[in-house]
């Protein structure tokens, strides 16, 4: 694969977690120079292997030559150095979703990033507008949110805070596409627009268990045969985890102040009682 030779050249990105590892493949994958940045050496390396592994699964497939797996893990470089990411003419900030994390790290990267390069984040539920009000140039801060798994799912969307430029945000397009992802640009609110339609969904199918309309399997049902969804809306939740859920909805319902999105009572309960889906091997249904 030819490296790029547009505007965009390398990027950076800080975080090398399940997003973080995700983003820098499908960015080398497009051909670009890669730094990807975490806080030790150990979470470096399981953020490269994660990424090999992944390649090597698109080579096994038949989607990727073995050729093309090696130049894109050659692209990757690793490291504990934030002054590393001079040179890189977009700046991904896919850390632990935390806010006194994500302004320190905000600031550093306006600090140290090139002149006129973009800083992104992958936020799912912090304002970018409240990020960007920490840089000297808040103009250059734009939401990334990508979708797990980052090499499989296609969307990416574009977050545009208050204060993010018309340029800044005409770059982050070029480089969804370049990436191979469909942008679609949406203007900072809590959730953005797939979590803010998904999530009050999936806790409204909370609301029905727990009225005793359905059962699980029945409203599962339901909605993949009626909507043609995949997976049914309690599924889904357990996939993603109840813990995860309750707080998306309590973003909702504190950013709007609307009792619309107040989480289901059912949603709180299954959360102090542990069960929290898949990862605690208990949810609407159960996992071995
Ligand atoms: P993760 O826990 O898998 O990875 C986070 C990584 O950030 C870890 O490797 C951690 O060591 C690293 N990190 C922590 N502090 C750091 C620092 N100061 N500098 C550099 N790296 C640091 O988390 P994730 O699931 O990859 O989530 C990352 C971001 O993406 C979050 O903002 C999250 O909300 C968002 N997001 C996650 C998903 C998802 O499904 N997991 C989907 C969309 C968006």
């Amino acid at each position: 694969m030819e490296q790029h030779e547009g505007s965009l050249r390398a990027i950076a990105v800080i975080g090398a977690g399940t997003m973080g590892n995700g983003i820098a493949q499908v960015a080398a994958m497009a051909g670009l120079q890669v730094t990807m940045i975490d806080i030790s050496d150990e979470a470096v390396q399981r953020g490269k292997s994660t990424l090999a592994r992944s390649l090597d699964r698109l080579v096994k497939k038949g989607t990727l030559a073995a050729a093309d797996s090696q130049a894109a893990q050659a692209r990757v470089r690793g490291s504990t150095a934030y002054t590393d990411i001079a040179g890189a003419s977009l700046v991904i900030e896919a850390a632990t979703e935390n806010l006194e994390l994500k302004l320190r790290i905000l600031r550093e990267l306006d600090r140290l990033a090139d002149a006129d390069a973009v800083i992104a984040t992958n936020t799912s539920s912090i304002s970018i507008t409240q990020l960007a009000a920490v840089l000297q140039r808040p103009e250059r801060l734009i939401g990334t949110h990508f979708f797990n798994p980052v090499p499989m799912m296609a969307l990416l969307e574009i977050i545009r805070g208050l204060q993010t430029s018309d340029t800044t945000h005409a770059r982050a397009m070029d480089f969804a596409r370049l990436v191979g992802k469909t942008p679609i640009t949406v203007r900072n609110r809590p959730g953005f627009v797939v979590n803010r339609i998904l999530c009050p969904m999936i806790n409204e199918a909370i609301f029905v268990l727990d009225e005793g309309l359905a059962t699980p399997e029945d409203i599962d049902t339901g909605m993949r045969l009626g909507c043609n969804h995949p997976i049914g809306p309690l599924a889904l939740a357990d996939m993603i985890g109840l813990d995860t859920m309750l707080a998306v909805m309590k973003v909702f319902y504190d950013g709007f102040a609307d009792p619309k999105y107040r989480p289901a009572p059912l949603l709180q309960e299954m959360v102090a009682a542990g069960r929290l889906g898949r990862k605690s091997g208990h949810g609407f249904y159960r996992y071995d």
